[in-house]
């Protein structure tokens, strides 16, 4: 039987809020009730949650998003907090063992992490994966673990980008070429 574990990327008020820095909009707010629901359900089974979210510099010339793309969820700022209920649900159960939260700087969850050793310590071998944006960080993270020999579930009511037909490619990329699940 396989173990699982819930990661949960980037659900950010600068990734989704109607004033976020790089917000994913309308799609992104849509999927808040599902996150919820998805992140109580591992919560409330016992299996472990992480939490992997965006950290920048406010001026940061040597990282290679500066020339892609504006400042967000920069340190200490508003911007890099959970969005709605999903804050929520973090503070209530965040001293729990099986609650986990730590920065990232790239894309993948897996880059500059301690992801993977909790991973494996844990003996976890199916990864699920919401946030966004599913054509940025949820794909780059589902390549990750595909290469690394984890099995992938994207929640497809969990993951939104700003991008409608990136969104759609991904999955299609998940499904025909990483031999995940969309569920
Ligand atoms: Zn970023």
């Amino acid at each position: 039987m396989s173990q699982k574990a819930l990661l949960n990327i980037d659900y950010t008020h600068d990734f989704v809020a109607a004033d976020g820095k790089l917000s994913c909009g309308v799609p992104g707010q849509a999927l808040e009730d599902d996150i919820v629901e998805i992140t109580e359900a591992f919560i409330e089974a016992g299996d472990d949650v992480f939490f992997a979210i965006d950290a920048h510099l406010e001026v940061d010339p040597y990282h290679p998003e500066s020339k892609l793309f504006p400042p967000h969820n920069i340190m200490g700022t508003p911007g890099r907090e959970l969005y709605g209920k999903l804050a929520d649900v973090y503070d209530r159960h965040r001293d729990k063992p099986h609650i986990h939260y730590f920065d990232k700087t790239r894309y993948s969850a897996f880059v500059g992490t301690p992801l993977e050793t909790k991973l494996r310590e844990r003996g976890i071998t199916e990864l699920h994966l919401v946030g966004v944006c599913t054509d940025i960080c949820i794909l780059h993270t589902a390549i990750n673990a595909y290469n690394k020999g984890f099995d992938i579930v994207v929640r497809e009511k969990g993951v939104a980008s700003f991008n409608q037909p990136g969104h759609d490619v991904a999955l299609e990329h998940v499904k025909n070429v990483l031999g995940g699940k969309v569920v």
